[in-house]
């Protein structure tokens, strides 16, 4: 795994970020981002980032960040690069206000929208569609992110972060044991959301189901089962909801711990972003797999 020092030596300035963007974008040569021609040269001049395609009349010129979430703004990308990194490393999430201060950046709402880009992007990269995890288990679980503020730091920027807060907002999630999460804002938990939630996201062919005693899941399809917590049990066999318990609660520390509260809009943001470093966390190079994304 990088350091960031490793980042820093490696990425010296924008154009060695481009370089590699390139590279990870059209590791086989250059191609046009909008009739895919490989018909393209670059144009001339030490450190023009512009490739134009013959393919098209008059000649389409673009640029590698067309199309990415780098396109149009004026941040460095090496800005950009380092903030990705550090949102690699942070398994709790990272602020934008953590990062425009480690990052020393002149304004608070640049960082904000970097941190937003890039969770965007790691919401484009999810997937449906849970095979069982270790044994063919998946858990499937809801819960409330929000509800009450403490509210200690009232800070402006900090209250621009969780403008609208989130007042005790639904989500559900299913985590294949040993395997990948996925989740997201529910409008209630009736049984008909919880059961479209299991149908849209876990396999058929799963081996169990493991839920807790919510009665929503009560008719599920696949083969199921449920600890009942209302009767203080949580184990019985290999029927528990420890993973999506421990993911929930990294979750809300998170939130909690960084953001101190969102808004209902950007939760989904924020889902995707600790789906996406849980389901990444045994890839081998985050950053990249981030940068692949984006
Ligand atoms: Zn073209």
């Amino acid at each position: 795994m990088m350091t960031l020092s490793q980042l820093l030596d490696r990425f010296p300035t924008d154009d060695e970020c481009m370089a590699f963007l390139v590279k990870l974008r059209w590791p086989n040569g250059v191609r046009c981002p909008k009739c895919d021609s490989a018909k393209v040269y670059r144009l001339k001049g030490g450190k023009v980032w512009k490739w134009v395609c013959k393919h098209s009349k008059g000649g389409y010129r673009f640029s590698p960040l067309v199309g990415t979430i780098f396109e149009n703004t004026n941040i460095p990308l090496r800005t950009w690069f380092q903030a990705i990194f550090l949102m690699t490393k942070a398994k709790k999430g990272v602020s934008a206000l953590q990062i425009q201060r480690t990052l020393g950046l002149g304004s608070y709402r640049s960082a904000w929208y970097m941190c937003h880009r890039v969770r965007a992007a790691m919401q484009d990269a999810g997937f449906a569609g849970l095979m069982g995890g270790d044994g063919g288990v998946v858990e499937v679980d809801e819960t409330y992110i929000g509800g009450e503020q403490k509210n200690r730091h009232a800070s402006e920027r900090v209250k621009f972060e969780g403008r609208g807060a989130v007042n005790h907002t639904p989500v559900i999630g299913a985590i294949a044991r040993k395997g990948n999460v996925v989740c997201k804002v529910i409008e209630n938990t009736s049984a008909k959301t919880l059961q479209g939630f299991v149908d849209e996201t876990v396999a058929d062919k799963v081996s169990l189901v493991a839920h807790d005693d919510a009665s929503g899941y009560r008719h599920l399809r696949q083969t199921h089962a449920s600890v009942r917590h209302s009767r203080g049990e949580y184990v019985r066999g290999n029927v528990h909801t420890a993973n999506i318990d421990s993911f929930w609660s990294l979750l809300k520390r998170g939130i909690m711990g960084n953001f101190h509260q969102v808004s209902r809009a950007y939760l989904p943001l924020y889902l995707a972003e600790f789906s996406f470093r849980h389901n990444n966390r045994k890839t081998p190079n985050m950053f990249e797999a981030i940068l692949r994304a984006c």
